[in-house]
């Protein structure tokens, strides 16, 4: 069986544990917390990085940084992940929904206008499969509506808009370094801020509501609870292990998209026989070979294909679930304007086997079933 995913492993990650064991520091903010948040800083040009317990939790740091009050409305895609809307349920805001574009499956920008009210707050976007939402536009009409605008980058790390790097464009990024992501640390994740204005404040919703931080730095002699906050720091020894990641990043991220490279080779003659839709990756986006996914016609021939992969020997995966028709979206949020593509392109979105180290072996294996599907059925 060819696996869906399999947890990034680069070799040094135990020798790194294992020193951080013999420090006698396992707790946070260690040296292999601040090894990754240096690097992270230094690489994308951004002005703070803090690493945190995973991206579900730097999400909720950045919602709780923007200070919204109970019934703010808060713009998002509906084609993504949960944790982009339960980290503003949890900061007392209302999840707004708007459509997708159906050639990146990321929000439409050109519809997020006709969603903003006098409750408006912010905007969260979520670039999906590592590539990019339309920023110009979005932090456009942010700064003429003055609001905040969150990237979900959980799967954006090493990507880039226009040469910036995803994460750093709005007032706050946040990563994921859970076991599906291109770096991991197990689960983990990080905060991006772009304004220097909300360190200090950060620092303290990560460390259970106290001043923790600048008692470490020997900036005051106790630290206080003095606001809300919880446990988003982690450990030492998820930090160590996302650190042999960091020192090959690049190998990593080329390693991803020259298999991504192949699978679109191979499958560009079933996307001009229109068996097939295949990615975009819009000019000004440079990508980081997080997912590769194909779209088929309907969800029956999606369920068949699925079926018909798995009884080859190939594990392939399909998400999301629109939030706004799962239970809790019917609840707690609203969707607005007309869902043209969210739904309909959702049910058409299979993704294929994809992780650093997959064999070209593996993946001519995926492509010829793929192939045999088609030859089967049409
Ligand atoms: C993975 C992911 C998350 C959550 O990250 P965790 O580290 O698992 O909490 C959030 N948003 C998106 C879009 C994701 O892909």
């Amino acid at each position: 069986m060819i696996s869906f995913n399999v947890p990034i492993f680069i070799g040094d990650e135990l020798r790194y544990i294992e020193q951080a064991v013999k420090n006698h520091k396992i707790s946070g903010d260690g040296l292999f917390t601040k090894k990754c948040s240096s690097w992270l800083e230094s690489r994308f040009q951004a002005q703070k990085v803090l690493l945190t317990t995973s991206g579900t939790s730097a999400l909720d740091m950045a919602m709780f940084l923007c200070d919204f009050q109970k019934g703010d409305e808060i713009i998002l895609p509906s084609y993504t992940f949960s944790s982009t809307a339960t980290s503003i349920l949890i900061s007392g805001g209302v999840p707004v929904f708007v459509d997708i574009r159906p050639d990146t499956m990321n929000i439409d920008e050109g519809k997020i206008e006709a969603a903003i009210t006098e409750r408006t707050k912010a905007i969260v976007v979520m670039h999906y499969a590592g590539i990019a939402c339309e920023m110009d536009s979005i932090m456009e009409i942010a700064h003429r509506h003055n609001l905040k605008v969150i990237e979900d980058a959980a799967q954006g790390m090493m990507s880039t808009y226009k040469g910036r790097a995803l994460g750093t464009i709005g007032d706050f990024g946040c990563y994921s370094f859970h076991e599906t992501k291109n770096y991991s640390m197990g689960e983990g994740g990080a905060l991006v801020i772009k304004n220097p204005a909300f360190n200090e404040r950060a620092e303290i919703l990560r460390e259970k509501g106290t001043n923790r931080s600048k008692f470490f730095r020997g900036q005051i002699d106790k630290y206080t609870w003095i606001d809300i906050g919880s446990s988003y720091l982690p450990s030492e020894l998820n930090a160590a292990y996302l650190w042999a990641q960091l020192q090959c990043a690049d190998e990593i991220n080329e390693n991803r998209l020259a298999s991504w490279k192949k699978y679109y080779e191979a499958l560009r003659p079933l996307e001009y026989s229109g068996k097939v839709a295949l990615p975009t990756v819009p000019p000004e986006c440079q990508h980081n070979g997080h997912i590769f996914y194909l779209k088929l016609l309907n969800l029956q021939e999606r369920t068949k294909f699925i079926r018909f992969m798995n009884d080859n020997g190939v594990n392939c995966a399909f998400h999301y679930v629109p939030l706004h028709s799962a239970p809790a979206g019917k609840k707690y949020c609203r969707f607005c304007g007309e869902d043209e593509f969210t739904t309909r392109e959702s049910e058409r979105l299979v993704r294929l086997p994809m992780y650093y180290g997959l064999t070209t072996e593996d993946l001519q294996k995926v492509v010829a079933v793929i192939k045999k599907f088609f030859r089967r059925n049409f």
